[in-house]
């Protein structure tokens, strides 16, 4: 399968230094692109297409509400939304350029990735991944549930049936309650989330037999159990799916061990055969696969991300 990158500037966020009081790297997307650049020179731009428009509000609204996305024009929405309380004193215009047309671009991002997998690749949007975003709301970093955005817009477009198969493998550290929101009941849709059940949003409620694949973990998880059980329950779960139209990768980096946010104990060198194991497991099931960022705070994110889109290029088949 080719593969194929996706990226723009324009993902990085900034609100005049402000976005220094959360966690997140905001310069983390053009620190992974600056590497890959200095690996593959000029070569890139053969496999990799820049996001020129971001997402617009008519076409969120296939999965967001009117009402959300007008209230993102108030600034204490977006502060919400970002979990930075001072920004609802930042003038809105301010916030809508530095941090919501940024998720903006990322979204028009993951449904080109959405788009570009099903010519049978596998597409890595360098961003994206927003997992906590519902259809009225957004939570935990993510004004926009991009994938779920894709999934419909490509539903509407029929080139994804409602009767075709569609794969979610999250393994950020966090659960994917925004995703879930919008498939739960979608027996089309099936999930696969390895979280830490002790963080944010906390143990997924309801009867575990419902959703043997959503699979809870403890805090400060080490490489070892985490790999072991990957390689056990993915197969499982690829198996109980089979021939999916299109998969969806959520590539969380905030899995590992020097992460404050997602409070495993998973190494960087776990991360890359975390990463090798899901690329191949689809790479030889020819399952075309959208790959996202999402969550990752410590200041190796972006190298774990680089590291990724660097396999994927050096093993185009
Ligand atoms: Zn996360």
């Amino acid at each position: 399968m080719k593969s194929k990158l996706i990226f723009s500037p324009n993902y990085d966020f900034g609100i005049m230094g402000l976005e220094k009081l959360h966690p997140f790297n905001a310069k983390k997307f053009s620190k992974a692109w600056a590497l890959l650049t200095n690996e593959f020179g000029e070569k890139i731009n053969s496999f990799s297409t820049f996001i020129e428009n971001p997402a617009t509000d008519e076409e969120l609204e296939i999965v967001h509400s009117r009402e959300y996305l007008t209230s993102l024009r108030q600034s204490k929405v977006i502060a919400s939304v970002v979990e930075i309380a001072p920004l609802r004193f930042v003038p809105n215009f301010i916030l809508q350029k530095g941090l919501v047309d940024s998720a903006k671009y990322a979204t028009a991002g993951t449904l080109l990735a959405a788009r570009q997998a099903l010519d049978s690749a596998i597409a890595f949007n360098i961003g994206g991944g927003f997992h906590h975003a519902f259809s009225d709301h957004g939570e935990g970093f993510c004004f926009f549930a991009d994938a779920a955005f894709a999934l419909e817009t490509l539903r509407l477009e029929k080139k994804v049936l409602s009767t075709d198969k569609v794969l979610m493998i999250d393994l950020d550290a966090h659960r994917g309650n925004g995703f879930t929101s919008f498939y739960e009941k979608d027996k089309s849709v099936g999930i696969f989330d390895l979280y830490n059940m002790q963080v944010y949003p906390g143990l997924k409620q309801g009867d575990p037999d419902d959703f043997p694949f959503i699979i809870p973990l403890r805090a400060g998880l080490g490489s070892d159990e985490y790999i072991t059980l990957l390689k056990t329950e993915l197969p499982l779960f690829l198996d109980a799916n089979p021939k999916p139209k299109l998969a969806f990768y959520n590539a969380g980096t905030d899995i590992l061990a020097a992460d404050k946010l997602g409070a495993l104990n998973v190494s960087y060198d776990a991360i890359n055969e975390r990463d090798r194991f899901v690329v191949e497991s689809l790479r030889e099931r020819n399952i075309p696969t959208v790959i996202i960022t999402s969550g990752g705070y410590s200041s190796d994110s972006y190298k774990l991300i680089a590291d990724l889109a660097s396999y994927l290029i050096r093993t185009n088949a």
